[in-house]
């Protein structure tokens, strides 16, 4: 193959821009290596073999940068790595092409991880998304407020995807019709085992847009419709956990729903006919969070209408085919739609949704007699996406051990009752070509050497470093790779943040969106603490800690504002302070993205997992940190307990409140106590108000320490306990410093946690899925 794709390279650059390889720009050559990689695939790919599929369907798909991983599963990145140096060129070039950004944070990194994976372990599964023209905001700072713009993913044009002209569709509003074109995108499995599709939908004008025919009424009618149209698919909504019930996102929802079912009914069709009983046969359609349920009406409707299907006869292949995942269990992130506005929007749909209702009640009258209240999917003027999800599917899955079993027993109880064999966990996973090979070489040559290449796609192989523990010449190469690439880091740092951190300083990171639940204000108090601590001498033989944060906050989020605004003073005071000048370095990295995590994740020694007990779902950042060698300072929450298990409790810091503890003091609960028994508590918290900082006049620190010690109309005092953590919080932080001073037992820690990773691959996550949710097996032929 690397040859041919050398040659197509060189090909591509003479006819398509009349260059040759030394003098082409990046454009060009973007364009160059990205078709010729698409030619090499093209046969395959077009070639997806006849068995049962599994369609991932996902408002969300956090791709972040395509072109090296896509080259590196075909196995040619070396190739082009050597083709690129005899002309004088570095593949590095390519760190200047966007991230495809199509999501938010861990949930639509998931789907992405999935994709990878299901092509890697030959699982046939497509996903099915929306083409958002922006995808998350570009992020940078003023004054240490955090700014937003539009994020262009196509600056460079986008050769991984094919626009299917002839696979276009139209989609029915109440008040609208638009086309839902598809751009399908290759998902390339390592060593090319197999060659998946992500289609994402692309909104259009059903109306030509003729310029030759100009008529000024006219012309403006198709601009206001070409507008109306294209902007289903124009922008992501920034908002990984609230529900703000928009008229639009609504419509996105159905858009991206109701183009790939008619596409999988289109496929069906042509092998059955109308005839739908076999559909759960050959589709299995996995819901990624709420955000697609409408599918479930939807499908309904068009089995009722176009099979001339009775409810009876149409519910149960409907259930069949569909399997939930909950992603979490916070109220405001749980999907409700206003009656009114799904009426008008989708007058077509809500009828099915009073069918659904019905049913649910029919059932639960004749089978569990049970009272029909707190089932109701229509309830008070609302939807309630997660009830009609649950009862239209036959699979309901958490994304952790602890995170399922709070949904059994205090999220959904009374659907567990219900439907117990319907739940089940599925731990969430990441894929170790990204989040090793690729981000990593140095520690994926180094493993590698050690163990032989079969992690890639077996990770439970890690297990095979085990003995070498004890080896100190393999924990003195392991370590040697740390600091290489804390160097790397360092010096991307001072480059992009024009920030100098020395990679003597032990690397401390918490990466993740800017969410009250996350706590990144506890970790930004606690490092007050520190500093204050250092400073009067209550902090001896400190050592060295660069404190890395990287985060997006919601535009409209204004506490996770603050907070961002909050870190910002605390870095600015701290790092010009010349007493801890050689202590302590305070960074708050600029648009935190995929390809910046690639970079900070291996770099780091601690990785910082510090939710409040019980709201963390599963967390996967805390998986790439593990594989890569940091130990997780971090609660007892998510698949942080999963993760300690395999790595050893004294291979991480562990501490805190767990779910437990504050079940029993929820209600009684008293953060003002706290903060008027605890001097340091209160010296950290009073920063916020006493003007050691400045929020630029905007009121939201007094907010902010307002919301801790009195609460707010619409939530308790301290609503995710941060000073019931602090103290113990700084407590383990100081003996996360302690212990690194021992560096060959520090290390052990670490190569301890890469070796204990095998679990969170994404390919065991979603092998079980094929087989315990879809019924699909692997497609060892094709
Ligand atoms: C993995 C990842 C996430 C998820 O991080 P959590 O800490 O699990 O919330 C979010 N954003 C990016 C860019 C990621 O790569």
């Amino acid at each position: 193959m690397a040859e041919g794709f050398q040659r197509d390279i060189q090909a591509y650059l003479e006819l398509e821009a009349n260059i040759n390889l030394q003098d082409a720009g990046l454009r060009d050559l973007y364009q160059a290596v990205s078709k010729a990689a698409m030619k090499q695939i093209r046969e395959k790919w077009e070639n997806p073999g006849s068995g049962k599929r599994a369609c991932y369907f996902s408002a969300e798909f956090l791709l972040g940068r395509m072109i090296y991983s896509n080259l590196l599963n075909m196995k040619v990145l070396d190739s082009l790595r050597e083709l690129f140096a005899d002309n004088g060129l570095n593949i590095a070039m390519f760190e200047e092409v966007e991230d495809a950004a199509l999501g938010n944070g861990g949930l639509g990194r998931l789907a992405a991880c999935f994709l990878d994976s299901a092509a890697t372990q030959s699982i046939p599964m497509d996903g099915f998304g929306i083409r958002y023209r922006y995808g998350l905001f570009k992020q940078y700072f003023q004054n240490g407020f955090q700014r937003e713009e539009a994020d262009g993913w196509e600056r460079f044009g986008d050769p991984w995807s094919v626009r299917r002209e002839d696979e276009k569709v139209r989609v029915e509003f109440g008040d609208q019709s638009v086309y839902a074109v598809p751009y399908d995108m290759p998902v390339i499995g390592y060593d090319c085992a197999m060659i998946n599709t992500l289609r994402l939908w692309q909104a259009e004008p059903v109306r030509e847009f003729d310029f030759p025919s100009f008529n000024e009424q006219r012309y403006e009618e198709a601009f206001r419709e070409r507008n109306e149209a294209e902007m289903l698919s124009d922008v992501l909504y920034p908002n990984d956990d609230t529900d703000r019930g928009k008229r639009l996102r609504l419509k996105q929802q159905y858009f991206f729903v109701s183009a790939s079912l008619q596409c999988l009914m289109a496929r069906y069709e042509a092998r059955y006919g109308r005839e739908y009983s076999h559909f759960p046969e050959v589709y299995a359609v996995q819901l990624n969070d709420t955000h697609p349920t409408v599918a479930i009406p939807e499908l309904l409707r068009l089995f009722m209408e176009r099979g001339e299907l009775s409810y009876e006869e149409a519910f149960p292949i409907v259930r069949s085919t569909f399997a939930y995942t909950n992603h979490t269990i916070m109220a405001e992130a749980l999907e409700k739609w206003d009656v009114g506005l799904f009426m008008s929007v989708l007058p077509q749909v809500y009828p099915y949704i009073v069918m659904l209702q019905n049913g649910l009640f029919r059932e639960l009258k004749s089978e569990a007699s049970m009272e029909t209240g707190r089932y109701a999917i229509i309830e008070n003027g609302r939807l309630h996406m997660a009830r009609m999800a649950i009862y239209g599917s036959h699979s309901v899955n958490g994304v952790a051990e602890l995170h399922t079993e709070i949904l059994k027993r205090t999220a959904l109880p009374e659907w567990y009752r219900l439907y117990p064999q319907r739940f089940n966990n599925k731990t969430n996973g990441i894929t170790q070509r990204r989040w090793l090979a690729l981000c990593n070489p140095e520690l994926a040559a180094l493993i590698t050497r050690t163990i032989g290449e079969g992690w890639l796609t077996d990770l439970q192989d890690l297990e095979k470093l085990r003995p070498y523990g004890q080896d100190s010449e393999l924990l003195r190469q392991y370590a040697a790779v740390k600091r290489q690439k804390k160097e790397q880091l360092s010096s991307y740092l001072q480059k992009k943040e024009g920030v100098c951190i020395s990679p003597d300083f032990m690397f401390d990171i918490q990466v993740k969106r800017l969410h009250e639940y996350k706590r990144q204000l506890m970790n930004a108090l606690s490092i007050l603490d520190l500093y204050f601590g250092v400073k009067d001498g209550r902090v001896q033989n400190f050592y060295p800690t660069a404190f890395l944060f990287g985060a997006k906050a919601a535009p409209g989020y204004v506490r996770a504002k603050g907070i961002i605004k909050f870190i910002q003073e605390i870095a600015l005071k701290i790092n010009a302070d010349p007493q801890v000048q050689d202590k302590m370095k305070v960074l708050f990295v600029t648009n935190y993205n995929v390809s910046y995590a690639e970079k900070l994740i291996p770099a780091a020694d601690v990785s910082e997992q510090i939710s409040a007990a019980g709201t963390e779902a599963s967390g996967t950042s805390n998986m790439k940190f593990m594989l890569n060698g940091a130990v997780t300072l971090g609660t007892y929450d998510g698949a942080n307990i999963e993760i300690v298990e395999q790595a050893g409790m004294e291979n991480n810091y562990i501490f805190g409140a767990r779910v437990e503890d504050l079940d029993r003091i929820k209600g009684q609960y008293d953060p003002r106590a706290i903060y008027e028994r605890e001097p340091r508590v209160k010296a950290v918290l009073d920063t916020l108000v006493d003007g050691t900082f400045s929020d630029g006049g905007s009121g939201v620190f007094r907010e902010l320490y307002e919301s801790i010690l009195y609460g707010a109309s619409w939530h308790t005092p301290d609503h995710y306990y941060i000073l019931l953590d602090l103290l113990p919080y700084c407590d383990a932080r100081m003996k996360v410093n302690a212990d690194y001073k021992d560096r060959e037992d520090f290390t052990r820690k670490c190569f301890y946690n890469t070796a204990g990773a095998g679990k969170f691959s994404s390919d065991r996550t979603i092998l079980q899925y094929a087989r315990e949710i879809w019924g699909v097996t692997p497609n060892l032929k094709s």
